[in-house]
């Protein structure tokens, strides 16, 4: 891992969840959520007590929990700040080890220990500053930590106490939405925006409506209002697994024609992943064991499964409308998509649709909030953040075509919002999907480029290749955020991919790339030239084969031994451009494949008054 240079007193960025809690680091590359040793960038929010002291945190603590309900303490993020009884009120009793603490403040009694909320916070915020010490290299004391938007001042400072007691300085607490914002680089060009942040995590749905007010030279950074807010504490992923398992349960239990079981965790726990197929599937088929052992099966398309969570979905739409309402109407620039949920396709489209935009999808929305706050920090230390103020497209963008050459569709240095489509098909007959691969750089292989994202354009009907006319579009807007799409004219199959192409490129980078380009200039273009031509003339032969196949007892037969000598020497160059494209004599390929595509000139039309003739109406005078 490369580490930032000379690293001294850092700042880094907490998202400091509900479920899970994330740290984060910028630099001059961009922001990045750091990791702990086995790997993992989401730190469970657990902690389990035992004679009175923090025995495990994180996902040890969420793993062992079922083990050691009474010991372990899930979610004492809904408690923060908050008074016994309004705890109880909120929570509905939900959080079984809640007691009256000093001063009539909500507590919570595990392992031996009565702890204050913000004690267990305390100890997962120890954990973060541990994992980012670990992975930076240097003593870690100041953090920008984020927290609901709708969180008053009473739950601000018990956050703040929170980070005090683990040993650090929260030099700013921010809202999560604005964090979001601030991942997407929203607000750091001095515009004026009215955005939306749509949050749907495991637990719960927050709407939250800001209004971004440029700094107007302060040097303060700009202000981030909230307008509104909305939302449900009870709704999220977990009652999405929920109907699903309930639904599998009820499933199975038609074609066994027994009596449905309540769904158990391990169903619960299939139900999830069922989930998480279908954000990229349409079907599913799964296998379980109801609580009598017996097996049982059943398939769960993405139609029946939208149909299932839609009012559930409808009841996060209500509250975007209560919170649009309440903020007075006014017109959204961009909508931010926050949490694990917002993967889900109907999620998507029915915020797509309510706000009549495309929502922002680029950066992953489990970390955005911790990618923001880490934004934040950088901000606060004064570190320069060019990557992400430029305002022409860094390295050229484009998609990897057939053979692995590049099309570029945005060039280098083109001015932010840009906007480029072109037109690709397919390489091989009834191809029922496209894989489109989205590149970064100035070569002109793919494979010397910098991959950005890979989607599927699905459900193509069967069609020769070469006929399905697939029309992809580039578009990147004022925040730098690219959107794929790619549309399959005929059929209007449609698919798209966001990302942000900015995020982990340096000034450094982008020069060292540029330099390369311009070494290999002559040899990539070589290799491009020759792998065109391959994939051209191997669609070219196939079709000369083939209506040599059906003509030949039209063909004089010097004409066709002519025709098959080019196509042999046609097939060799062919061959040698996919083992050893460098060594391939460009200008010779070019003269074969002209040669052929004269000769065979004759060839294509002999074929086409054959087919005419077979597709000729008969005349009257045919008919008996
Ligand atoms: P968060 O609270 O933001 O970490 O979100 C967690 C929720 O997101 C859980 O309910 C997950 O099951 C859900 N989730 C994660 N990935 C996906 C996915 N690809 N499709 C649907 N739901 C997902």
């Amino acid at each position: 891992m490369s580490l930032p240079q000379l690293l001294s007193d850092p700042i880094i960025g907490i998202d400091l969840g509900t479920t899970n809690s994330l740290v984060a680091f910028s630099d001059a590359a961009g922001p990045r959520v750091l990791c702990n040793e086995a790997g993992e960038r989401m730190i469970a929010s657990a902690v389990r007590y035992s004679n009175g002291a923090a025995v495990a945190v994180g996902c040890d603590a969420r793993r062992s929990a079922a083990e050691y309900p009474a010991e372990t303490v899930l979610s004492s993020k809904r408690l923060m700040g908050r008074s016994y009884d309004e705890a109880r009120a909120r929570t509905g009793g939900e959080v079984s080890q809640l007691c009256a603490g000093a001063r009539g403040l909500a507590a919570i009694r595990a392992g031996g220990a009565t702890l204050l909320p913000q004690e267990v916070a305390a100890v997962i915020l120890r954990e973060l500053r541990r994992i980012a010490e670990v992975q930076l290299g240097v003593s870690v004391r100041r953090a920008v930590i984020t927290v609901p938007a709708y969180f008053d001042d009473g739950q601000r400072q018990a956050t703040r106490d929170a980070a005090r007691l683990a040993g650090l300085d929260a030099v700013r607490i921010v809202n999560e939405p604005t964090a979001a914002a601030l991942a997407y680089g929203i607000g750091a060009r001095g515009r004026s925006e009215t955005i939306a942040v749509y949050d749907f995590g495991g637990g719960t749905f927050d709407i939250s409506i800001l209004q971004v007010i440029p700094d107007g030279g302060s040097g303060d950074g700009d202000l981030f209002r909230v307008l509104s807010t909305a939302g449900d504490t009870h709704l999220g992923g977990d009652d999405i697994d929920e109907l699903l398992a309930r639904h599998i349960a009820r499933d199975g239990a038609r074609e066994l024609e027994s009596v449905a079981d309540e769904p158990t965790r391990a169903l619960r726990d299939r139900a999830e992943s069922t989930k998480i197929t279908l954000s990229l599937r349409e079907s599913v088929d799964i296998e379980f064991e109801t609580s009598d052992g017996t097996r049982n099966a059943c398939s769960v398309t993405r139609a029946t499964f939208d149909g299932l969570i839609r009012p559930l979905v409808q009841r996060t739409i209500d509250a975007c409308a209560r919170a649009m309402r309440d903020g007075g109407s006014p017109a959204i620039d961009r909508v931010v998509m926050v949490g694990g949920s917002t993967r889900i396709p109907l999620v998507r489209q029915l915020v797509s649709e309510f706000f009549a935009l495309e929502p922002y999808t680029a950066v992953d929305p489990d970390l955005v909030v911790a990618l923001g706050a880490a934004v934040q920090a950088s901000v606060l230390r004064g570190d320069r953040r060019d990557v992400l103020l430029l305002d022409v497209i860094p390295l050229s963008l484009g998609i990897e075509t057939v053979g692995g050459a590049v099309a570029k569709l945005l060039m280098r240095n083109a001015m932010i919002p840009a906007r480029a489509t072109e037109l690709f098909s397919t390489s091989v007959d009834n191809q029922t999907s496209v894989r489109l691969q989205v590149v970064q750089g100035e070569r002109e292989m793919a494979c010397d480029c910098r991959s950005l994202a890979t989607f599927e354009l699905r459900g193509l009907p069967a069609m020769p290749a070469g006929i399905p006319q697939v029309e992809v579009a580039f578009l990147v807007d004022a925040n730098g955020v690219l959107q794929v799409s790619a549309v399959e004219r005929r059929s209007g199959c449609r698919a798209s991919v966001q990302v942000v192409p900015s995020y982990g490129l340096t000034v450094e980078e982008i020069e060292r790339i540029e330099a390369e380009s311009l070494v290999h200039a002559r040899s990539d273009m070589h290799h491009h030239r020759v792998v065109d031509l391959a994939v051209n003339c191997a669609l070219d032969i196939k079709w000369i084969e083939e209506a040599l196949a059906k003509t030949r007892s039209e063909l004089s037969e010097p004409y066709v031994t002519k025709v098959e000598a080019l196509l042999a020497q046609l097939r060799e160059f062919v061959g040698a451009a996919r083992a050893t494209p460098h060594e391939v004599d460009a200008d010779a390929f070019f003269a074969a494949k002209d040669l052929l595509d004269r000769a065979s000139m004759h060839l294509h039309e002999t074929s086409i008054a054959r087919s005419l003739r077979e597709m000729s109406i008969p005349t009257k005078e045919s008919i008996p």
